[in-house]
Parts: C-alpha cells; structure tokens; sequence
C-alpha cells in the first residue's frame, strides 16, 4: 500500500460522507465515526465527523497515527498497539475501549471495532471500522462503580485497619493512584504548629513504586498552605495559573510535569491535619464532582486510621491500668481472663489453670491488720513469680485469690508435684514487720481442653475443684462425677432420659432460603422438649446434659429418624428439601454408628446426599484426628457436612481444609452485627469468598430482616436461614413455606 498524500487520503472518506449524508448524519447523532488506519504507514483516514469528535478542528488532523497517539491516555496507546501487532493470525477483529485526554482537560471514551487486513503474508496491513464515544452516563457510572470497589476493598479486602500505619499508607496511595488515573498520589501531615507539611508515601504509577519524599514550609508556600487550612477539597486543574499553586508550581510542580492536582484534606474533630495528594502528569485535566467525592473519602480512609492507631496507645495504656494489680504489682483478673480467652483461641495445646487461696488470709487481715495482710500479698506474689515454668503466667485474681495458667502440664501426677511445691512456697514463713506468718493455701485445678472449651467453664469448675480442695487435701484436679448439681439440673437430667426414651423430644425445622431464587431449599431440624414440670427448655440447656450422660446418641439418632420421616412426607407432597441435623461434638469421637445411621437411612427412603450433618469446631479440639476419621466415614457413605456457628471459637483453616465439608455456616453474631459493625461486615464477606474459593456453600444464620438479606444478596452469599423469614416450625407447616417466593 503506498503512502497517499495527504488531500488523497481524506477525498473517500469525505466522499462516503458526502454520497451518504444519510449515514454521516446518523454516525453523527450516535456520536460515531469511521476510520482506516494504515499500520505500516503509520496513517489514518478519519471521517469528518469522527475528526471533530476527536477534538481536532475540523480538517485540521494531519492524518498521521502518532497525532492520534499523543491524545491518547498512554496506557491504552500501548495497549492497542501491541494488540494490532501482536494479533494471531486467526484474529480478524479488533475490539477494545480506549481513553482520550478531552480538550476540556477530562477523560473521554470511546469503543472501538475495527476489521483487521493482511497482506499475503499474514502481517497486519490495516484496521478499518468504527470509534464511537461512550455515553458519559455510562462512564460516570463505571467511574463511581470503581471507586466503591476501591474503598471497599481497602477497607474490607484488604483490611488496611489491620496493617501497620505505613503500609496502610501504601495501600491507599496505590489504590487511589488505580482509581483516579493519577501518576503520584501521596499522603502528607502537618506539623503540630501547621508550619510544615511533611511526606509519609508518595507513589508514582509508572514505576509502581513507593518513595519517601520531602516536607513543604507554609513560610515558602503560603498560599498554598493557606488553602488547605480552609477548604475539604483542592481541585486544580492548570496548577502553573492557579493562585493557590503558582508558589508551588515554580519552584517544585513544574520540573516533575506536574499540571493538574486534586487535593483532599485529612480532617480530624473538624480540624485539617493533613492532605491526600492527587496529582496529574503531562497534559492538563479536570476534576468531577465524584473524583472530588472519592478524594475526599481517600482522605477519611486515612482519618479512620490514623484515629485506629491513636486509640490503639490510649487504649493499651488504659488497658494496661486495668488490668493490673496495683498492690502486688501483679497482672489482674480481668488480664487473667483475657490471656486465657487469647489462649484458648490461639492453640488447643492441653494447659492446666490452677487457682490458689488463702486459708486463713481474712483472720490476718481482721486480727493483724490490712497493713500487715498486704505485705504478706506483696511477698507471696513475689515468690510465685519465682516458681513459675516458661511461658506460664500468674495473676491475682481478688483478695486472696491467685489465678496461674500451666503450659502443658503433662501427665496429672506431675501436676500434682508442681502444686506441692507451690503449696511449699505459700507455705514457708513471712516475716513482716517482726511477725511470723504462716499461711496455707489450697489450690484447685481443671485441664484444658479436657474440662472446658471457654473460660468460664474452666474458671467454674477450677472453682469446684478448690472447694473440695479446701475441705480435703488441698489440691484437687477438677473431677466432673463431684460437680455440684443445682436441683433442677438434676431432674432435668433424670428426666431427659425417659423423654429421649419415649421420642418426647420433638424436632422443628426452620427454613433454609436459597438467596438467589428466593425459595426454601432445604430445612434445619432443632430439638425441643417440653418439660412437664418446667415447660419448653431449650436446647442450649439440654443437649449439653444428655452429652453429659450417654443420651446423646439416641437423641441424635432420634432426630435423623425423625428428620428422614419428614422428608419422605414432604417428598410425597412434591416438595424435595435437604434436611441438616446437628451433631455434637461427642458424636464425632465415638466411632461405630455410621452402619446404624446408613440403614436407618435407608429404612427411610433417605439418599444420604439430602442429609447434612452439622458439626462445630468444638469437635476439632481435643481430638482432631478421630474427629475426622468420624467425619470421613460417614462422608463416605454420601453423608454431607456443615461447619456451624462458623467464626466463633477455633476457626483452624488448617482443620477446615481437611475437613470433608461442603457447607459453612456463618454465626448469627457476625451476621446480626454487620450491619452496625463495618469490620463483622468484612469478616462476613470474606467468610463468603473464602466459601467461595474453597468451593463450599455459604449459609448465613439469624437474618432477622430484609437489610441484611439485602447485604447478604449483594455480597453472593448463597443461603439465609434466620426470622426474617421464619422461626422453627412444625413439619407439617413447612409446605406452606414452599413455592413461595421471599423478596428482601
Ligand atoms: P444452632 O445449630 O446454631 O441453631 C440455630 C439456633 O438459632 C436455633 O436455636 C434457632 O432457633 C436460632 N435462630 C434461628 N434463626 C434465628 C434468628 O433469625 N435470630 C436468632 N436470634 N436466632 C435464630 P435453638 O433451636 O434454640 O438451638 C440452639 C442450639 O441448640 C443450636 O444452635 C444447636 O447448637 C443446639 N441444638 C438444637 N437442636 C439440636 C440437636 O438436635 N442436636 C444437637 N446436638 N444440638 C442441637
Ligand atoms: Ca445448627
Ligand atoms: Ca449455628
């Protein structure tokens, strides 16, 4: 093809537009023009209309590509270039969206198609077709949609709040940088006195890169300065003519290239404390009213945190206040009860919590006075700090009373030796002030994980184990057949038996709602009793006794009878639901009633698939290996798993991932929370990709009402069990939930 000159070159197109006005004017009205770009000689013929629409005055352009370039947003020249040339031979279209820096100084788009020619060779010779220029609607709404994401993101993706300050920062920087189109955006503070301005991230898109920077004196850039101090939101888009930057723009914007900036303050009780820094490089542009917005939402990202960290060395020092002990020096029960709480999270590693008290501590204090009593407090704490095996911790709990937690404390006789010999240091005389004090203490002790999954149940029954202690030989590991039974506790456990012998406990099932098309999709079978003499009790309060006694598994397996049954009925009706039941986390360390549940299954028409089994991570602490083996079996028999009250207590990805799961329930504490609590938000929304990319199903507990339905829907979450939709219900109304749709 040879190279035209220049008039040649534009005579078709503006014969096109002359025979046929018809189209011009249509190309026209749909902001739509055509083009015939020459690759190899770097030319392109483009319609009139196209011509004026690019801003160039009409029949002006000099019909050279790189004249075309230059008004191209750069990243999108590189693009388009590479994909014209590197195109494989199959490809015969070209389809992209490209920017263009707007004479108004904003960024317009246009979608491209082109048909792309070859010569014998197969190389690209030519693309002809057709640039029409996105709707600024649309783009405005793309704009907006963006920087939604983007502040999401940093705020629940990628969870800026928890990262250390500076790489927060950088976070941001890049993140705004992306979103706005912006080659440097930085983040900047003021000094106490507002005399100084000073850097703390400055990135630079082209060479994503992070570099400290400089500090700005008002004394130089007063106006500048000046303008910050008064408005949310600088947007300049010429800074060398600009009032409020010529200061800045001779002696600093102009040699970095420097034309157009978008300046938010960082604003605190209503004071300015620093400035987020958008700034454009090359050709000049203006500013929108959301980029504006989104600016200043940058700003208050770096507000939040900034308060996050503040608050994070007050609250350690008021925390550090309450938590310990001003007479002995000693951490307190508050502290104490937080330690065990972060343990218990952190690992399930066997530990011992021992509690120590003073026998006769309140006749010294009555008889020899508090004066005296303290001392012995000071003295006692002292020698117990001396006692204590790595990684152990001691705290004085009240009084008298002294709390210690005892990494793996090994077999119980060797806990018993290391309470000897505390019981030796309590014991061995103080002196104070001349007097000689004897004390005994007694020290009771329970195991974790053995005796307890939380603290207080540990606490209460350390507690058992330190009153026996006191009447009998002074040191007692917690033992569950002298557990002191409340009255009722002890009917009601009597009486479990005979209900769960004869099927008085019930079971209800509350629907599961599939978000997507809004109908119920399977059930949840719960357990009720009816006490006749206390009236309903609820589960929480039964099936930890019937796990007490041996009334677990028939209660359980009473259930899955109960459920299957159900099911066949409904099945009679037309309607096919999963049904989950839940097991406790004894089910899952005994072994030998997979063949029993698999025929009662089968007795029952139930395909295994329909049922699910709903398991806590509670199960997973004390023996994960049988635990799994439980869960494997019955798997393989075609059994599925739900993980349930997902987030609270040991959340072990290690443990999930072994896991034969394919449901995760989301607690109803997170859910209920997130619509007030931005960060359960967050936790909400990754449990549901985490779901996602492990490929399980995600259900969310205790949706209450069509807000959070609401969030849940935007967020992909795909089932929703909770009140909004119904509470447990009999069986028999269940069919009427069915086939109806439920809208947020
Ligand atoms: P869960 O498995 O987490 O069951 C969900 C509990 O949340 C049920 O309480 C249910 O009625 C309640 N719930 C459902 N939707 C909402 C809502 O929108 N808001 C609120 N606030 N609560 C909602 P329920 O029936 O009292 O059961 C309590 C717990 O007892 C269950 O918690 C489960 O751990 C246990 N449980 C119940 N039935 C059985 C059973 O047959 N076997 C075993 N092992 N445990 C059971
Ligand atoms: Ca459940
Ligand atoms: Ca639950």
């Amino acid at each position: 093809m040879s190279v035209l000159p220049y008039s040649d070159k534009l005579a078709p197109m503006a014969n096109i537009s002359q025979d046929n006005a018809f189209l011009n004017a249509a190309l026209t009205a749909t902001h739509a023009g055509v083009f015939e770009w020459h690759v190899q000689d770097r030319t392109i013929l483009l319609s009139p209309n196209l011509e004026t629409l690019l801003g160039f005055p009409a029949g002006r352009f000099d019909g050279r590509i790189d004249s075309l370039l230059d008004i191209l947003n750069p990243h999108d020249r590189d693009q388009i270039l590479a994909e014209v040339r590197s195109a494989p031979a199959s490809q015969t279209l070209i389809e992209t969206e490209i920017r263009i820096n707007g004479t108004s100084g904003q960024t317009r788009w246009f979608s491209i198609r082109g048909e792309l020619q070859r010569d014998a060779s197969g190389t690209p010779v030519a693309v002809i077709g057709m640039a029409q220029e996105v709707p600024p609607v649309v783009v405005s709404e793309r704009r907006m949609r963006a920087q939604q994401s983007a502040l999401f993101d940093l705020l629940a993706e990628e969870r800026i709040d928890t990262l250390p300050l500076d790489e927060a920062f950088q976070r941001i920087t890049e993140k705004a940088a992306h979103t706005l189109y912006v080659e440097r955006v930085s983040i900047w503070l003021f000094s106490d006195d507002m005399q100084t301005l000073q850097c703390h991230d400055l990135y630079l898109k082209s060479r994503a890169d992070h570099i400290q920077c400089i500090s700005l004196k008002a004394s130089e850039y007063p106006r500048y300065f000046e303008a910050l101090s008064k408005s949310r939101a600088l947007a300049v888009s010429y800074a060398p003519t600009d009032h409020r930057t010529q200061e800045l723009n001779e002696k600093y914007l102009k040699y970095l290239g420097i034309s157009s900036m978008l300046e938010a303050t960082i604003r605190r009780r209503g004071e300015t404390i620093g400035v987020v820094c958008h700034e454009q490089v090359g050709p000049s542009r203006s500013w929108t009213l959301d980029e504006q917005h989104f600016a200043a939402s940058v700003a208050d990202v770096v507000t939040l945190l900034l308060e996050g960290h503040e608050r994070e060395e007050l609250l350690k020092h008021i925390e550090y206040q309450a938590m310990h002990d001003r007479l002995t020096g000693l951490p307190n029960r508050l502290w104490f009860r937080k330690l065990l709480e972060d343990r218990i999270r952190q690992s399930s590693r066997p530990f011992a919590l021992i509690l120590a008290d003073l026998d006769q501590f309140k006749e010294i204090n009555d008889t020899l006075g508090h004066e005296l009593g303290d001392q012995l407090l000071i003295e006692l704490g002292q020698r117990l700090t001396g006692l204590l095996p790595i990684g152990s911790a001691l705290a004085r709990l009240g009084g008298d009373e002294f709390g210690l937690l005892i990494e793996d404390p090994g077999a119980p006789n060797r806990l018993a030796d290391f309470a000897a010999s505390l019981r030796q240091a309590f014991a061995r005389p103080v002196v104070c002030r001349g007097v000689r004090l004897a004390v005994q203490a007694s020290l009771g002790a329970s195991l974790f994980p053995e005796h307890g999954a939380d603290v207080s149940t540990l606490m209460r029954r350390a507690d058992v184990a330190l009153y026996h202690a006191k009447t009998n030989d002074r040191y007692r590991i917690y033992d569950p057949s002298r557990d002191r039974h409340t009255p009722r506790r002890l009917t009601l456990m009597h009486d479990l038996i005979r209900a769960v012998e004869q099927g008085d406990i019930q079971a209800v099932f509350q629907p599961k709602l599939d978000i997507r098309s809004n109908k119920v999709v399977g059930v949840e079978a719960l357990a009720r009793w009816k006490h006749p003499e206390f009236g309903a009790i609820s589960p929480d309060e039964f099936i930890p006794l019937a796990e007490l006694s041996d009334l677990i598994r028939p209660l359980t397996l009473h259930m899955i009878r109960t459920a299957s049954m159900q099911r066949r009925k409904w099945m009679k009706d037309g309607h096919d639901l999963h049904v989950a039941v839940n097991l406790s986390p004894r089910m899952l360390m005994e072994q030998g009633w997979s063949d029993e549940l698999v025929s009662m299954l089968k007795a029952f028409d139930m395909p295994p698939g329909m049922l699910e089994l709903e398991v806590t991570e509670t199960a997973f602490i004390n023996d994960p290996e049988r635990a799994l083996s439980v869960m494997q079996e019955l798997s393989g028999h075609g059994i599925s798993f739900a993980l349930d009250d997902f987030g609270v207590g040991f959340s072990s990805l290690t443990h999930l991932s072994r896991m034969p799961i394919h449901t995760l329930k989301i607690d109803k504490s997170f859910v209920q929370q997130m619509a007030s609590d931005p960060r359960l938000n967050a936790i909400v929304h990754s449990t549901i990709q985490l779901g996602e990319n492990l490929g399980l199903q995600v259900v969310a507990e205790g949706v209450e009402n069509a807000g959070l339905l609401m969030r849940l829907r935007e967020m992909r979450c795909h089932m929703a069990q909770g009140y909004h939709f119904s509470p447990a219900i009999e069986a028999d109304r269940i069919p009427l939930y069915m086939n109806q749709a439920f809208t947020d």
